[in-house]
């Protein structure tokens, strides 16, 4: 499928390039507009239609499915029945409309999370951005009772954060990213702290266990991502913060410490540093000796009291994709998440994105497979969360059903972002004194945000929405990207709904692989999701032999 520029129909356009998510494969803080994600998280639900009602008429340009990716798989509808509704709900047509359809999730075996909707962010950790918008995203995630993860190396970049025998015993940027979450959380969503080869050194499970107590907070051990086969990199733009790094144990390139490099930096001919994590699991090469590691680091998390530990794998080939699987689930973990390649929330090497690891569709339909052969064989299949260039509804409805029934939530990086920043470009106009703590890169409003009112209250479709859950007394502390976060997934929820009500499913958990089909018979054959013009074929022959 050729992704467009432009789409007419929803009078979307994008800044720059698009990839198969629709988003810009340059998503930029500063994007005065405006792409679907953008548009809509001002609008909310109005995005789901095309424009100009009353004047036009429109038609798909999906049609035609091209290659092997999410864009390839078709969603099923149905002319008959209604599956999953509430215990004892009738299901007379009067009850069975979309909004009647619930989104909520659930997943985890020893610490369930509830969720009012099927989506979390992805692992938004030491990078700027992340840093910058953090309570855009917070907030806006808590409003909504969705779970947020808190990437790795937080604490180890943190200069506020303190050191004593080996171990953090300060850190205020963990604390502030835990406590501005906490604030909204009502029952709905959780947080989740990654851990990695560096956090598992400075101990931060031990901090999070003592200072929140095992079963507020989770922890996430990661062992990949989808945008890199690396360990996570941050551009730093100060020596002091290079040696800093370096201090702390972090790979810093080039080395700070050397005088020539001191002395480029000084005069300009460097201008920045990169910093990098360690690969995991180096001394080892049989999949045994991972096995009981990694047991061990499951057991030690669980004597420290963390409740929930969840897992996250990259765009590794099959045989770490089934390692995590299988590990996940002898170990008991609350959740998996597989995150294909290649979207990135920092810096991770262009062309290792282009080119490293296995792309998302191909990884989830694998992860679908061995997950039923390991049921099969009477394992345990640890809850699934796919990740890897989601953005819209259809997305989300794709992922769950293509991994259905371990699949439970959906994890969107870049995505959830774009809220965040476009919020808080927003408020830094209306409040030049909130620009610099919210992030605001613009000093007028640009015509495409001007164009929908003179008010944050016009501006934001779901503005007095926000005001009843927060409170209206709450209203002045809550970030506009947050604001903007709730419009976002007022949009994703209804379109699910939409999807939803048209298979006919009621609940999350009725979703199942029978409500896709393949666009071509490519997706077929890797997917083993039927041929669109074939899928219920036999069906359709025993009704012409009655
Ligand atoms: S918000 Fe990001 S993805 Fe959307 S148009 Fe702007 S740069 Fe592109």
């Amino acid at each position: 499928m050729k992704i467009s520029k432009a789409n007419d129909v929803l009078g979307t356009f994008n800044r720059g390039n698009p990839a198969e998510s629709g988003l810009c494969t340059l998503c930029r803080s500063d994007c005065a507009g405006k792409c679907e994600v953008w548009l809509s998280s001002l609008r909310g639900r109005e995005i789901l239609y095309p424009r100009d009602y009353g004047k036009i008429t429109a038609g798909a340009d999906n049609i035609t499915h091209l290659g092997v990716s999410y864009n390839s798989l078709r969603i099923q509808g149905y002319n008959y029945g209604s599956y999953g509704l509430p215990e004892g709900a009738s299901n007379d047509p009067d009850n069975c409309t979309f909004q009647e359809v619930s989104v909520e999730t659930s997943f985890g075996r020893v610490k369930p999370v509830k969720a009012r909707m099927p989506i979390m962010t992805g692992a938004l950790g030491s990078t700027k951005v992340a840093e910058t918008y953090w309570d855009s995203f917070a907030v806006g995630c808590a409003l909504v009772g969705v779970p947020i993860v808190i990437g790795e190396n937080v604490v180890g970049v943190d200069p506020q954060s303190r050191m004593e025998h080996g171990r953090i015993v300060h850190a205020p940027e963990l604390d502030r990213r835990i406590e501005t979450y906490m604030r909204y959380f009502d029952g709905h969503g959780a947080v989740l702290v990654q851990i990695n080869v560096e956090d598992a050194r400075n101990r931060v499970a031990e901090y999070v266990a003592e200072k929140y107590g095992g079963d507020k907070v989770l922890i996430e051990i990661k062992w990949g991502q989808g945008a890199k086969d690396i360990g996570g990199e941050i551009e730093v733009f100060s020596l002091e913060q290079a040696m800093f790094l370096k201090k702390r144990g972090y790979m810093v390139d080039p080395d700070p410490d050397l005088q020539e490099v001191q002395e480029a930096f000084q005069h300009g001919s460097i201008k920045a540093f990169a910093r990098h994590s360690r690969l995991g699991f180096t001394e080892f090469s049989r999949f045994e000796d991972i096995r009981s590691d990694f047991k061990k680091t499951v057991d030690y998390l669980r004597e420290l009291g963390i409740k929930g530990v969840t897992l996250k794998t990259g765009a590794y080939g099959m045989e770490a994709l089934a390692m995590a699987i299988k590990l996940a689930g002898e170990n008991n973990l609350d959740l998996l998440t597989i995150d294909g390649a290649g979207g990135g929330t920092g810096m991770s090497p262009w062309h290792m994105m282009q080119s490293w690891g296995v792309p998302s569709l191909l990884l989830h339909a694998k992860a679908y497979e061995y997950a039923r052969i390991l049921e099969q064989k009477g394992g345990n299949v640890p809850d699934l969360s796919f990740a890897g260039g989601f953005a819209r509804e259809d997305h989300i409805f794709k992922a769950l059903a293509l991994g259905a029934p371990y699949s439970k939530i959906v994890c969107m990086g870049r995505a959830l972002m774009i809220p965040g920043f476009l919020g808080s470009n927003i408020q830094g106009v209306f409040q030049p004194e909130k620009k610099e703590k919210f992030g605001g890169n613009w000093d007028r409003m640009p015509k495409t945000v001007a164009d929908l009112g003179s008010s944050p209250e016009e501006m934001f479709a779901g503005y007095y929405d926000v005001q009843k859950r927060a409170g209206k007394n709450e209203m002045p502390f809550i970030p506009y990207g947050a604001i903007a976060f709730w419009n976002l997934a007022d949009k994703l929820k209804a379109g699910l709904q939409q999807f939803m009500a048209g298979t006919r499913k009621f609940s999350i958990n009725k979703i199942s692989r029978d409500d896709l089909g393949s666009g071509n018979r490519e997706t077929e054959r890797e997917t083993n999701i039927p041929f669109i013009g074939a899928a219920m074929d036999e069906k359709a022959r025993e009704i012409l032999n009655k």
